[in-house]
């Protein structure tokens, strides 16, 4: 940590809206002008709209992350996580990867910490359930789905067999609805290379307790996206939620039990509860209460966006709707973020800040190879894709909406490979425990029992 005399700017979290704005500021600086710290207790920022094709195969997960080092290189990139603020020192206290917790002060704060999976106390859920909000649970996923494969491949018990083949997603959003239709596609795929598993000895389940899925697209693609699944063999439960899920069994409300060794957590999020510690203003679900200038309620030197502030929707106010809120997604944290840098130099100049505004432009979602929904807004038009050219609008736009060239050209490269390579389709499962074989190897062998004298022999007998 560097202790310079030039005033801090603290960025927390360094996900959409850290990275975005980090790199405003950074680019409207003058030189020497502030010192920019940014804390995560991870190295990179994730682009998510891509965990479901990284737990797929078909990008790499190294590529779908961006590491915060090399595309900061001005900014000074702290592995750890943000615990307390103090506002009237202007200190935060910052627990690093190892070692004692140590304070960090600051001039200016922006609070990008995001969002996390929203649980509800399901028995079973904690200790069964996997989520999808980080590239770690997309890589799980992968391994363990094709470790469920191997496993009904090789097993001559029935019920091994069914509950490893069947798979329970839960939650239909952007984030369920694109995962479940990335993994079927990859492990119908997979299938063709197992001698005793095809597609139809696999269950994939959907569940949600709203009447609809991928709600993000509007009722007609996502009646669409729900006709689409259920023709691959997705068996989708609407208006029901999962009871419990003890040990894999898994109970519906709507009557049905089934044995499930995945179950996949998408139920939406919620900001994250770390807030509830830096004695910020919040509102009614816990994301820091922000005017429309991005500056929290009652600052004016501290900043928020993205998955884990109530930002008004100015758009909406504006059509008449007092109550409206930017919905948490990339495409409102990405704009935001740059707009909140800019305020952020203003502030430190003391110049006036700008409005927050952005109409929403629609929705793209991938539902595995060829296959997607799209809407594109476009003033008062909404033009309505499904297939694969709207698969093609989701890959074209994320493709190009991924931070920084390098990652670009990785991820259209791993796209283009994967057409004249196909996919892989291997279970690295033994990563998890890679040590796990050389200890077995090194590991002591007991002595073994010493011989007895022969005198002592004759004594025992
Ligand atoms: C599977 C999936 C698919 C999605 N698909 C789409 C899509 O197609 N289109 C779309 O618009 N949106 C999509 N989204 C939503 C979008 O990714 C989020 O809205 C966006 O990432 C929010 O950005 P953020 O900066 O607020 O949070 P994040 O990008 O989540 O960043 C938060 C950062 O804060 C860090 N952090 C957490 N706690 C601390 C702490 N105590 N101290 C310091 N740092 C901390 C985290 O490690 C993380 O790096 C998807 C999300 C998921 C999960």
């Amino acid at each position: 940590m560097s202790t310079t005399e030039r005033p801090r700017i603290l960025v927390v979290g360094g996900g959409y809206v850290g990275l975005y704005a980090a790199r405003r500021i950074l680019k409207k600086m003058r030189y020497g002008e502030a010192t920019v710290t940014v804390v995560d207790p991870r190295s990179y920022m994730t682009y998510q709209p891509f965990l479901p094709e990284a737990a797929a195969g078909s990008i790499s997960p190294r590529h779908v992350v961006v590491p915060l080092r090399r595309v900061l290189p001005k900014a000074e990139v702290l592995t750890g996580r943000v615990t307390t603020i103090d506002q009237d020192r202007k200190v935060a206290t910052v627990a690093p990867l190892v070692g004692e917790a140590y304070e960090l002060p600051f001039d200016y704060l922006v609070i990008a910490m995001g969002a996390v999976s929203r649980t509800f106390p399901i028995p079973g859920l904690a200790e069964q359930g996997i989520g999808m909000k980080g590239i770690e649970e997309s890589i799980g996923l992968r391994n363990h789905v094709l470790e469920q494969l191997d496993k009904a491949d090789s097993t001559t018990d029935e019920d091994v067999r069914r509950k490893a083949l069947t798979f329970v997603f839960v939650g239909g959003g952007f984030a369920g609805a694109e995962t479940i239709g990335e993994v079927e596609d990859m492990a119908r795929d997979a299938a063709k290379y197992y001698t005793n598993v095809k597609r139809e000895d696999m269950r994939f389940i959907l569940v949600d307790a709203a009447d609809k899925i991928l709600p993000e697209v509007g009722p007609k693609l996502g009646a669409y996206g729900k006709e689409h699944l259920e023709s691959r063999g997705v068996e989708i439960y609407l208006s029901t939620s999962m009871d419990s899920c003890v040990d894999g069994h898994v109970v519906l409300k709507n009557g049905l039990e089934v044995d499930s060794s995945t179950i996949v957590w998408t139920a939406g999020v919620k900001p994250n509860p770390a807030l509830a510690r830096f004695g910020l203003p919040l509102g009614p679900r816990g994301h820091v209460d922000t005017s429309e200038k991005l500056q929290v309620q009652g600052t004016d030197y501290i900043w928020a966006a993205g998955d884990n502030a109530q930002v008004p929707d100015m758009v909406g106010r504006r059509a008449g709707n007092p109550n409206a809120w930017c919905p948490p997604n990339a495409q409102h944290a990405l704009r935001q973020a740059k707009v909140l840098g800019d305020n952020v130099i203003s502030g430190m100049r003391g110049f006036p800040q700008k409005e927050y505004s952005h109409a929403n432009k629609g929705a793209v979602a991938g539902l595995g190879l060829h296959k997607g929904v799209a809407m594109i807004v476009m003033g008062k038009v909404k033009i309505k894709l499904k297939g694969r050219l709207a698969w093609y609008m989701h890959r074209g736009y994320h493709g190009m909406a991924m931070p920084t060239w390098n990652r670009k050209i990785r991820v259209f490269a791993d796209w283009t490979l994967a057409v004249f390579l196909k996919r892989e389709v291997v279970s690295l499962g033994a990563m998890e425990t890679p040590r796990e074989e050389f200890y077995e190897a090194a590991k002591p062998t007991p002595a073994p029992a010493a011989a007895k004298p022969e005198g002592e022999k004759a004594k025992a007998s």
